[in-house]
């Protein structure tokens, strides 16, 4: 009898299915990709899917995948962007080596392109307005229209065309257009525009065209000079596939055959993925930046909190489909949690103190207790937490009248305070409200490192801080930026932003154990029983750490909803 095979190491999605046959068949004698954003924001978490696919198909295949900023679009491009895109698809783990490129650098190759549809009677010069274009189209029920410019001869669109280009006409008022078909039911197909004028500086170029290539025209091209073999998309560039198809087999001596696979984009729960809609909340201050972390930005999710590794996991683990759908924010969460409970160190914060104090535990005496800093890696070693008379414990881990499954403090009851000692609650003192200032309790010393030599035991654990040895902090406490579900159904009418979380950050006072004063910013723990925290890396000081909750212990936020 045969063992039953051992699961693959990877999903065989699709485009890896693809690959398999194009590189079996000879089709294409190994992998390039490329992931092309376009440099106008910042990139999110659904760009990283898309950055694992493209550059982890590279790595799987030994091939290579080119970071390409498309930036064709002479408007809207920005360095700022620029930078913090090869900084996130770098932190994500992944090298471009000698392959960054800029598809303004084509320009010159993309008008001789379009010189050579021209040539070939495959493009003309069309002076329609934009209604009239509109009116020619057509919809899908209708056929369009021929332009009355369709049928100038090649020496005249050259002619045309060079008029275009030095800046003879004015915006608008001509279009280089791809002679196709204007009777075709993919309307994609009806004499698209290859090239318009812009008479707008580029951030690259500068001054030098007046001309732009539309972004059908362009995309193929760059997919061509850069000798792509799969050029992968999300599905709404499907019916764009034949007008990609249609120019890398019309225009004669292209450098590469690349060829087009779509696959479904990402979509989250609780999140906004639109670029333009990010950048509507970074400008109207709805968030502190494009780096907030609340935004399901790259950079956002790493001043969270969150790993590279992480995000690699949950890209993973959610497939690829040619199947739109939308994705429980959950499952990140998820991914986050399951990597931070593997790489963190464990620490000790209260985060909601009410004072405790240890009666027979002499004044101003210090014990230095060792504490386990990760249970899950050994080599992580221990740290040494002070224990002293006065100390925090979480609000709520003290109750004056205790239901019967309350297994912490409250009056007679016994409980072992972590890495320290059993401690017994034996009072409270309240202020004039009848509010609870003080927890008065006792410990046993021959519990020291929290068992008891008698072997009675104790039914709940809770953590805790020095009070005169630990530091406050600012604790940041995040929670998903929106309370709709899916927000790309706006069914209800109401404007998106109506579905902000209010409560998606209170900043609050915490207690931490003193070696946590020292933190690095960027540098992630586990308060323990609490949740993932990481210093903040802008507002840290040394010393005085800030600290992001980058997401609960569990999945609370479910529940709250639930209950809703
Ligand atoms: P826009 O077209 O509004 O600028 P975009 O999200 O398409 O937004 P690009 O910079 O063009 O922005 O995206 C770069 C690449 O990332 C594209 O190849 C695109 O397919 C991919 N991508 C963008 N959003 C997602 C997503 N939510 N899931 C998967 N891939 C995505
Ligand atoms: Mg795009």
């Amino acid at each position: 009898m045969s063992e039953a095979a051992p699961a693959p190491a990877v999903h065989k999605h699709f485009i890896r299915q693809i690959i398999d046959a194009d590189l079996a068949s000879g089709k294409v004698p190994s992998v390039v990709t490329r992931f092309p954003p376009e440099p106008n924001g910042y990139l999110h978490i659904g760009h990283a899917k898309s950055i694992c696919l493209n550059f982890g198909l590279a790595l799987e295949y030994a091939g290579q995948c080119h970071l390409r900023m498309d930036d064709t679009n002479p408007t809207k491009e920005d360095v700022e962007y620029v930078d913090s895109i090869r900084e996130d698809v770098k932190w994500l783990g992944f090298d471009w080596g000698e392959h960054y490129y800029q598809a303004s650098d084509y320009f010159d190759f993309m008008y001789e392109c379009a010189l050579k549809l021209i040539r070939a009677g495959k493009a003309y010069v069309c002076h329609l307005t934009q209604d009239q274009l509109r009116e020619y189209r057509g919809d899908l029920k209708t056929p369009g229209k021929n332009s009355p410019w369709r049928d100038r001869s090649v020496e005249e669109n050259l002619a045309e065309f060079e008029k275009m280009r030095s800046g003879a006409y004015e915006e608008g008022k001509a279009l280089l257009r791809a002679k196709i078909d204007m009777a075709s039911p993919n309307v994609h197909l009806r004499d698209p525009a290859v090239y318009r004028i812009r008479k707008v500086a580029h951030h690259n170029t500068g001054d030098k065209w007046c001309v732009y290539p539309m972004y059908d025209f362009a995309h193929p091209l760059e997919d061509a000079y850069e000798k792509i073999t799969h050029s992968i998309c999300t599905l709404e560039f499907e019916v764009h596939r034949p007008l990609y198809d249609w120019l890398i087999d019309n225009i004669p001596g292209l450098p590469g055959r690349p060829h087009q696979h779509e696959f479904a984009r990402l979509n989250l729960t609780y999140t906004v993925m639109s670029k333009r809609k990010l950048l509507e909340l970074v400008q109207e201050k709805r968030v502190s930046g494009w780096d907030d972390p609340r935004m399901p930005t790259i950079s956002g999710l790493r001043r969270r909190g969150v790993t590279p590794a992480a995000i690699r996991k949950f890209c993973e683990t959610i497939g690829v489909t040619k199947f739109n759908s939308l994705t429980d924010v959950a499952l990140l969460e998820h991914a986050i949690r399951e990597d931070l409970n593997k790489t963190s160190a464990r620490a000790m914060a209260v985060l909601h103190p009410v004072k405790v104090v240890i009666e027979n535990f002499p004044e101003g005496h210090v014990e230095w207790l060792d504490a386990v800093n990760n249970p899950e890696d050994p080599a992580a070693g221990t740290r040494k937490v002070p224990f002293t008379r006065e100390l925090y414990v979480e609000a709520d881990d003290f109750m004056e009248v205790a239901p019967k499954k309350y297994f912490r403090l409250t009056p007679g009851q016994e409980v072992r305070f972590r890495w320290a000692y059993f401690v017994k609650c034996v009072g409270v003192e309240k202020d004039a409200d009848g509010n609870v200032t003080v927890v008065r309790c006792t410990y046993d010393p021959e519990t020291r490192g929290g068992d008891a030599p008698d072997g009675r035991k104790v039914k709940g654990t809770i953590h805790w801080v020095s009070a005169s040895h630990g530091g406050k902090v600012e604790v940041r406490l995040y929670d998903r930026l929106f309370n709709k579900q899916d927000l790309n159904d706006d069914s209800d009418g109401k404007d998106w932003r109506e579905h902000l979380n209010p409560d998606s950050l209170k900043v609050i006072t915490g207690f931490v154990e003193p070696e946590l004063l020292k933190s690095a910013p960027g540098a992630r723990f586990q308060f323990e029983r609490v949740g993932y925290f990481c210093a903040d890396a802008k507002d840290s000081k040394p010393g005085a750490p800030v600290f992001n909750r980058t997401v609960a212990l569990k999945d609370s936020f479910a529940k709250e909803m639930a209950k809703a």
